[in-house]
């Protein structure tokens, strides 16, 4: 029996499920907001894992094309203290294949291959139980129904009403996100300093990240603990001399005042910020750890729509994982109860996996950003011995 299975979002997580579901020659409509595949840009580099991305892209068949697109030598990671002195310079073996990094765009069309995605489909309500199954309804005034809906529409999903109340709340810290671009060139100097991977300054509640992408392109992330309102009153809220509200859309403004925030750095750190082209304003937030709802029939939820938590690199990896693990049950389901049964045991899954994953990551952000920036290095040798 062919289930009429419907996922919203084209992220790493509708994505991964949607191609797998597609390897056992199962249908399913893939239903996106964005109007066209490059509707905006794609993001930054992400890192797959070997005991989560990596295995669900085997899953889906593509780990030999990822092995083929990734950056190994982007695993590099260097951490310098304020001053520009080198703390640790942690190079991969060159057979280290623990943890590549492969650029969002390109891991988008990988696992798009032969995909059909209905693109300017954004969803607004999903409602379980009527007759005819569970009912989607779009933007556009059109609906439809499926026997069994996915939401995997990210941090403000519009499926998760469905099936829970929570809602994202913020972690007390923001981004602030630049990037430069033909690095190599433009700036060879920067590009010496971050290496073949990432490099990292960590201060008193707050650091500075640089990380290459391919093509020599280089997202940088400030973080800082801030109140969300931070930039309506620099000097009450973040100790600077300037009592104007900051307008983030204003480069040279938010340039300025992120300057004024590391004010005392390194000089070739804060090049990070004077060469950076926009910036994108991006506070932190998470759903609450150990998220999990009474299962509705019908209606279930992946990646960050399920378990928003901080980027400390795993939020896609699990995204796929549970893509790919979701495909796999549904397509092992015959009749309609198995596939609830299916869909049921799969949250459990989720849920223990998702929850440990949210506590670590929590307890990372607080060691990243904090009054003891001993504690980041100190994060970096749990993790990354030797
Ligand atoms: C700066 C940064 C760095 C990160 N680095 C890493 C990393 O190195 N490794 C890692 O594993 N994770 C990383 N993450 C986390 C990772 O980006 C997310 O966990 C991951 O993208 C979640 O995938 P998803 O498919 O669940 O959601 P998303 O990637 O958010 O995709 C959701 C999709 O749904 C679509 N959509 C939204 N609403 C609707 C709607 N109403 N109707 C239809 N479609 C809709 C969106 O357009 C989007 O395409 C990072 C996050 C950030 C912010």
């Amino acid at each position: 029996m062919r289930h009429r299975i419907a996922v919203i979002g084209g992220g790493p997580a509708g994505l991964t499920f949607a191609r797998v579901l597609h390897r056992h020659d199962h249908p399913v409509t893939v239903l996106e907001r964005d109007p066209a595949r490059d509707a905006r840009p794609p993001g930054g580099t992400l890192d797959l894992h070997e005991e989560l991305g990596q295995l669900a892209l085997g899953k889906a068949g593509l780990l030999a094309e990822f092995q083929a697109l990734s950056r190994p030598e982007g695993q590099a990671m260097r951490i310098l203290d304020t001053d520009g002195t080198v703390l640790r310079d942690w190079q991969p073996r060159p057979d280290d294949r623990a943890n590549p990094e492969i650029d969002r765009g390109t891991l988008r069309d990988l696992l798009l291959g032969p995909l059909d995605v209905r693109w300017g489909r954004g969803v607004t309500e999903v409602v379980p139980g009527t007759r005819d199954g569970v009912l989607v309804r779009f933007a556009d005034g059109r609906q439809a129904t499926f026997d069994l809906v996915v939401g995997a529409d990210g941090a403000w999903s519009r499926v998760r009403p469905a099936v829970s109340p929570a809602t994202p709340h913020y972690t007390g810290i923001t981004m602030v996100e630049t990037s430069l671009d033909d690095v190599d060139t433009r700036h060879p100097d920067l590009a010496r300093l971050i290496g073949d991977g990432s490099m990292a300054v960590f201060g008193v509640n707050r650091n500075l990240v640089a990380q290459r992408n391919s093509g020599g392109h280089v997202k940088v992330h400030a973080q800082f603990r801030a109140p969300l309102d931070w930039h309506t009153n620099l000097d009450r809220h973040m100790g600077l001399n300037q009592r104007a509200g900051l307008d983030l859309a204003d480069v040279e403004a938010v340039r300025s005042s992120l300057l004024a925030l590391f004010d005392g750095w390194a000089a070739p750190v804060l090049d990070l910020l004077r060469h950076g082209t926009a910036f994108v304003h991006r506070p932190l937030y998470v759903l609450p750890v150990s998220h999990t709802w009474a299962h509705v029939p019908g209606v279930t939820l992946l990646g960050d729509a399920a378990h928003l938590m901080p980027p400390l690199g795993v939020g896609a990896n699990l995204a796929m994982l549970e893509g790919a693990e979701l495909a796999e049950s549904v397509t092992a389901a015959p009749g309609p109860g198995d596939l609830d049964e299916a869909v049921r045991a799969f949250e459990q899954q989720m849920w223990a996996r998702a929850g440990r994953w949210a506590k670590i990551t929590m307890a990372g952000l607080e060691r990243l950003v904090s009054p003891d920036p001993t504690e980041a290095l100190a994060l970096f040798d749990e993790v990354q011995p030797s």
